[in-house]
């Protein structure tokens, strides 16, 4: 059997349709994000990066950094196992309290990444509670999708964003079946944001637990960053409430937060809680440091809110079309995997500008798109830019249009 070859022929296949995945080798420059040192060839030196979920450059911040080097310097660098076996560190109890603080929620549990926080608990709910249900919104990100599938539950997809369609698919379940309503607050993709009250409201007339995933949206909603649940004093409402360290945090992890009983149980039972080896205590010191810094500190979400809102007015002015949402995120359509692709070399190449080019399997086929986030750390002059990078290629694309 010549396997590689097997692998080859799936991957010429991806490259045929544009949808081939190609990493920009980056190094980070502490102190000067978005800025990063090139190692591709077909890019300049020296790069800005427009898509990174570092949404508020705390992965460079001095008290975030500080928090992580005296922990490594009094724990060393590992955990040391499994929090069942010896792994269990005062960094990560102060972390769960830290969280649970949050979302004003009475307990939370540490995993080693929001994929592993999403797929443990959902797995773990679906499986073990007895003929249960997991109703999940259309567009759920893939962390969900593969924790309800492992639990080999009941599924039902209700359309996104649609409580009015989840009302209907509910009403239609058993009365007496555990019933778990899975949603995000900020879709990534698209970046709109959910009718929470109203999905709340129809699980609740239900009695279906919720499970919020606020992965795009802790640190950067709510007055203490407690994600959209707290912006909307629905936070009590929500049963869990999962996250990450990775994005807004600057650091890694995910967590779930929620009562003591829910979070024992998920601790308890899940296998991807279980059976691996803790996050190191460093890590959980510096994304406590992170967390406790964006309860306090309203200066990163202004100025984040400032540049998205500049970038959408300049794209506007030029004609540039982005797809409008409430969020923090502005997708520019491009419908082509092969245009995406092309549109994000040239902007690397020629202008050092990095935004990664979003084709499927993220977003279905035809709605290709580059996606930016810009940040706190972005300046005006970054934004100019972009915009002025973008209307130029803009130009081209319609000259190459009207001439084909
Ligand atoms: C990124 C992401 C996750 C996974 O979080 P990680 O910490 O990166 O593993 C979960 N849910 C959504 C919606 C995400 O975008």
């Amino acid at each position: 059997m010549d396997f590689d070859a097997m692998f080859n022929a799936q991957l010429g296949a991806l490259k045929e349709e544009g949808n081939y995945r190609i990493f920009a080798e980056l190094e980070r420059r502490c102190g000067q994000f978005p800025r990063a040192k090139s190692h591709d060839d077909d890019a300049p030196d020296e790069v800005t990066v427009w898509c990174s979920n570092d949404y508020l450059g705390m992965g460079q911040h001095p008290v975030v950094r500080q928090a992580m080097k005296d922990a490594i310097d009094s724990c060393g660098t590992g955990a040391g196992g499994t929090r069942n076996i010896s792994g269990t560190n005062h960094h990560h109890v102060a972390l769960e309290r830290e969280l649970a603080d949050l979302h004003g929620k009475e307990d939370a549990l540490l995993f080693t990444s929001g994929y592993v926080s999403n797929w443990a608990a959902l797995s773990t709910l679906g499986s073990r509670l007895p003929d249960a249900v997991i109703l999940s919104d259309a567009l759920n990100h893939a962390s969900m999708i593969e924790g309800i599938r492992h639990s080999r539950a009941q599924k039902v997809i209700w359309k996104h964003n649609d409580p009015e369609d989840l009302d209907r698919k509910l009403a239609a379940l058993p009365a007496n079946a555990p019933k778990i309503v899975a949603f995000e607050s900020v879709y990534s993709m698209d970046g709109d944001i959910c009718p929470m009250a109203e999905i709340v409201e129809v699980a609740e007339k239900h009695g279906a637990m919720t499970y919020l995933d606020e992965v795009h949206a802790v640190g950067l909603y709510g007055p203490r960053g407690g994600g959209l649940s707290e912006r909307e004093g629905l936070a009590d409402r929500i049963t869990l409430i999962e996250g990450t360290l990775g994005k807004a945090f600057g650091c890694m992890g995910g967590y779930i937060a929620g009562s003591p009983a829910l979070c024992d149980f998920i601790r308890s039972f899940a296998s991807g809680f279980i059976f691996t080896t803790a996050l190191p205590p460093a890590v959980a010191a510096a994304a406590q440091a992170s967390i406790a810094h964006l309860k306090v500190s309203q200066i990163e979400r202004a100025q984040q809110r400032r540049q998205v809102a500049r970038m959408r007015a300049m794209l506007d002015a030029r004609g540039i079309p982005h797809m409008e949402n409430p969020s923090h995120i502005i997708p520019v359509p491009i419908k082509d995997p092969v245009k995406c692709r092309m549109l994000a070399d040239i902007l690397m190449r020629d202008y050092g500008i990095y935004v990664q080019p979003i084709n499927y399997p993220t977003v279905p086929k035809g709605t290709e798109r580059l996606r930016f986030t810009p940040g706190p750390l972005h300046t005006d002059a970054d934004i100019d830019r972009v915009v002025e990078a973008l209307d130029v290629l803009w130009k081209q694309c319609a000259i190459a249009h009207a001439v084909a």
